[in-house]
């Protein structure tokens, strides 16, 4: 007998994944490697080291093993905030009158409101194996430094975080939260990095990107003696951390016997969507399922749907390793689109392949109608989302009514990456009719791509 599917499903706190799922192991053509921007070879792990913490420079590089071991410090965190409930959209279902089955899987239930922090307390757990006293990091929106100034208390390690300028000043209570874990937030471009000083000579009165403050970041690391630098996204070590999303989301339909037919994640640089995708997307690659994967983007920032696929530069200062991605080239700086956190140039070098290889599709929404996504699921499901998360709802509301005009009863899982509490200003200005959307036109997207490093 078909089992009743409760509103929420939670597993126990036993089910909690006791690995991470690598997914590029599962890929028969790997993604490209990084590459050294000086001498255009692959990245050793000697190199790595000098940037970034030795176990995770260890996991960016490997792509064979499929399964790695959560430790155990990690684990016990997680089951302070985990496993997170996969929620049945019952609500919305209803609202939409759609005979599809919305399904997602909500990360905002931590105080840094967002995924992130799934991966920002296994690097701060690494950095402090590693004996260091303390990391340097970037950040646009602010979730990343929010989480990782968290998991950087809780470890005892000191936090630098760099935050894009005009984020720093639109949302001055995401910085609060970073200094009440005990962090120091500096906006960025800022006059304490030979980068800032460079970029800010060049662009007077820059409101900043997420490509400069990461240069930034990674310098201040090098200046600094047992400091090194880590990252909230678009490397395949935070898609490792973050596959926790994905297993958890398949036990859970698992264990209803439910099978997803969509699965649906907003891309900034391909963090969440690619952990969210991980165990669903290793099943098709070994032949055992077949799945719809949709990755949505702002039309502000359409590095998939509108990028290339190259060797490109991770930051504007160009001292991080290139990597062969889909991008809109490292000097692109969106317009200040209201859902900060996907404004980034690139996209994960997994994401990107398995894109090049047509086994994942991708989407561009415009802001206005991912507001109107945002509103409408609020109004009936319970959670404030996050404009990054609202990508995602409404795509799962398209496909919705597309079932609806069908009569089709498609299982649609979405990745709820977070809360939205921090972005009322961007709400009052949807609710004012004072939000816009903005395009880049094709001549400003090739200028910028005529600037791609020639490998
Ligand atoms: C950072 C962030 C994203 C986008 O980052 P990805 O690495 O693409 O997952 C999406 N949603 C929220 C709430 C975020 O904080």
């Amino acid at each position: 007998m078909k089992k009743e599917i409760p509103y929420k499903i939670y597993l126990e706190e036993s089910e909690l994944p006791k690995q991470w799922l690598n997914l590029r192991a599962f890929m028969k053509k790997k993604p490209a490697p990084l590459l050294n921007s000086q001498t255009l070879q692959p990245m050793t792990q000697a190199e790595m080291e000098e940037v970034f913490c030795s176990e995770l420079a260890r996991q960016e590089l490997d792509d064979t093993t499929p399964y790695i071991d959560i430790p155990a410090e990690i684990r016990d965190f997680y089951k302070m905030y985990r496993p997170a409930p996969l929620v049945r959209a019952y609500c919305l279902e209803k609202a939409l009158g759609t005979p599809a089955k919305i399904y997602y899987k909500f990360e905002g239930n931590n105080t840094s409101g967002s995924h992130k922090l799934n991966s920002a307390i296994a690097q701060a757990y690494y950095a402090k194996e590693q004996g260091l006293k303390g990391v340097t990091t970037e950040t646009g929106a602010g979730q990343w430094g929010t989480a990782l100034s968290m998991a950087c208390s809780y470890f005892g390690l000191d936090c630098k975080v760099f935050m894009v300028k005009c984020s720093y000043e639109q949302k001055p209570f995401r910085r609060e939260v970073m200094r009440t874990y005990g962090a120091n937030v500096t906006p960025s471009p800022s006059q304490t990095t030979e980068v800032g000083r460079k970029i800010l000579a060049e662009f007077p009165g820059t409101s900043g990107s997420l490509g400069c403050a990461i240069s930034e970041a990674v310098e201040a690391a090098s200046q600094l003696e047992g400091y090194r630098y880590v990252l909230g996204s678009v490397f395949n070590l935070v898609l490792l951390h973050q596959s926790i999303i994905g297993l958890e989301t398949k036990a859970a339909l698992d264990k209803y016997g439910v099978k997803a037919d969509i699965v649906i994640g907003c891309a900034g640089g391909g963090s969440n969507l690619g952990g969210l995708i991980s165990p669903f997307m290793a099943e098709q690659l070994e032949g055992k399922a077949k799945y719809q994967f949709i990755a949505v983007e702002p039309s502000s920032c359409p590095t998939l749907t509108r990028g290339k696929y190259a060797y490109d530069y991770c930051d504007t200062g160009k001292v991080c390793p290139l990597a062969k991605m889909y991008t809109l080239g490292s000097g692109f700086i969106p317009s200040a689109s209201h859902a900060g956190g996907l404004r980034y140039h690139g996209m994960t070098t997994t994401l990107s392949e398995l894109y090049e290889q047509g086994l994942m599709e991708a989407r561009s929404v415009e802001q206005t109608k991912v507001f109107e996504a945002a509103e409408q699921f609020a109004r009936v499901e319970g959670i404030l989302p996050a404009p990054e998360s609202a990508h995602a709802i409404r795509v799962a509301i398209d496909e919705a009514m597309k079932c609806k005009q069908t009569g089709e009863e498609k299982t649609i899982v979405f990745g709820l990456t977070g809360t939205g509490y921090f972005d009322m200003f961007s709400y009052e200005k949807f609710h004012d009719g004072k939000m816009q959307d903005y395009l880049p036109t094709d001549e400003e997207l090739s200028a910028s791509l005529e600037k791609l490093p020639k490998i």
